[in-house]
């Protein structure tokens, strides 16, 4: 009997071997802007004790209220959730290892995260992020630098326009008077406020200006806006973000509204919006926690990060880079089995030793089939060991893409098996010489 097959679980996506082209690039590409500012990795473990998450994300936030997936683990009774981001963890991690103890750090990390939402276009249930944390920095000199990091990001992916939107929260009393005046305010228009957005008007009224109720747009529109009750500090700091990025040349739009989903936030908080993702058009969201550190169990130290939603920004780099098409090979190896698969097999060390990358025809077929397997794997060679070649120790190499017949080894010429490796190495390096002189000519 037929088994049944099994799928994926709902709102976790495979990376399949035609996508994956585009995330290695994003990914090399945004390390390569981590660097560029001085950030270092840090791995965390996906899998965390659930008190951190409850504690560090706050009680009443979207994702410790209904997105957490958390259980009991059944060998022990521990109670442990998969990680919804990954800001808490690297904070754990650095009180745990006592990193913050002689100076301040910039890190990084990306990876895998989870969170129970209703799948859609832009909006999973494993997702990743690669997001940026500078602990013990004050501001606003870092906050505008993760920022100019992020525009630098975005440039060199080239994904197009991306707005960003800024806010400042204040600090914590700050913070309580704007508070106040938006429960004041929404308890006077009660009516008017939906399920969500009543269960919330006293345990976290701010999260009411974040709704994505239509129906509550304008009410929510005049509420209080929390720049209103910023003291001189805080306004300050607002200011000199702002001269800052212009001395960058960043353009941002000041949101009042902007007030992000998770509880710790403070002072600096920003997100890039792309239009055009449709409803979830935020590619990144972040800004400062200066609070965080003492909550989790930390000496008190100011901090500031960022989370990039990585399946956005391939969506947009879909968009310019047709998927599919890569070549998987530099050289494709054919033989005829028996003594010749055993030079063959050499051949294709020797090529991987002057740094190509080689597919060595694994398994027996003719020469046609195999030669119809090098063309699909994008090779830019064929070396094929036949039997009267390797007799000789030799091999004939063929240029599969050359449309050109003077291109080196258009036309199947035999070469010696022990200088196979360097004459290829530098016909390919002379070619993409060639072909970088001529994109350096055309710009
Ligand atoms: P939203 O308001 O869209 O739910 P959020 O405030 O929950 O976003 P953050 O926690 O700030 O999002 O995460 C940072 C970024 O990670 C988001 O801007 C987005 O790009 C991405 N992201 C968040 N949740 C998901 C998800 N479920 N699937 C894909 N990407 C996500
Ligand atoms: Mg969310």
């Amino acid at each position: 009997m037929k088994k049944e097959k099994l799928a994926a679980v709902r709102g976790m996506n495979d990376l399949l071997p035609a996508e994956a082209p585009l995330w290695e690039a994003f990914e090399a590409r945004a390390v390569d802007a981590l660097r560029a500012y001085g950030y270092q990795q840090v791995r965390t473990p996906i899998v965390e004790h659930t008190a951190l998450f409850t504690r560090g994300i706050g009680e009443v936030t979207d994702i410790v209220e209904k997105e957490m997936y958390s259980f009991v683990d059944q060998l022990n009774g521990e109670h442990l959730t998969l990680r919804p981001e990954a800001t808490a963890s690297v904070v754990r991690a650095c009180i745990e290892h006592n990193l913050l103890y002689d100076s301040p750090r910039r890190l990084w990390y990306m990876g895998p995260m989870f969170r129970h939402e209703r799948p859609q276009r832009g909006r999973y249930r494993q997702f990743h992020q690669v997001g940026a944390e500078a602990l013990g920095f004050p501001g606003p000199d870092v906050d505008a630098e993760q920022i100019l990091l992020l525009k630098r990001l975005w440039e060199t992916l080239e994904i197009g326009p991306v707005r960003l939107e800024l806010n400042s929260l204040g600090d914590g009393e700050e913070r309580a008077q704007h508070r106040a005046a938006l429960i004041a305010y929404f308890e006077a228009r009660a009516d008017e406020l939906d399920a969500d957005a009543r269960r919330r008007l006293h345990s976290n009224p701010l999260r009411i200006l974040d709704t994505k109720n239509p129906a509550m747009q304008s009410l929510v529109e005049q509420a209080p806006r929390i720049t209103d009750f910023l003291g001189t500090a805080s306004r300050a700091h607002f200011e000199r973000l702002q001269e800052l990025l212009a001395v960058g040349g960043v353009g941002f739009s000041v949101n009042p509204r902007l007030v992000r989903g998770l509880d710790y936030y403070n002072l600096t908080v920003y997100e890039w919006i792309s239009d055009r993702l449709g409803a979830q058009g935020t590619i990144c969201g972040g800004g400062r926690y200066d609070p965080l550190i003492e909550m989790l169990g930390g000496r008190p130290a100011p901090a500031c990060g960022f989370a990039i939603g990585v399946e956005r920004v391939i969506e947009l780099l879909r968009e310019n880079r047709p998927t599919g098409g890569q070549a998987v090979c530099d050289v494709y190896v054919l033989h005829q089995g028996g003594a010749t698969y055993t030079s063959a097999l050499s051949a294709a060390e020797q090529l991987r030793d002057a740094g190509l990358d080689v597919i060595l025809h694994a398994g027996e077929a003719s020469l046609k089939a195999q030669m119809k397997r090098a063309d699909a794997s994008g090779a830019e060679y064929a070396v094929i060991v036949g039997e009267a070649e390797a007799a000789e120790g030799r091999a004939m190499v063929k240029a599969l893409r050359a449309a050109d017949t003077s291109a080196p080894f258009a036309q199947q010429r035999p070469l010696e098996l022990a200088e196979l490796g360097e004459t290829l190495a530098a016909t390919m390096a002379a070619a993409s010489g060639l072909d970088d002189e001529r994109t350096s000519r055309m710009n």
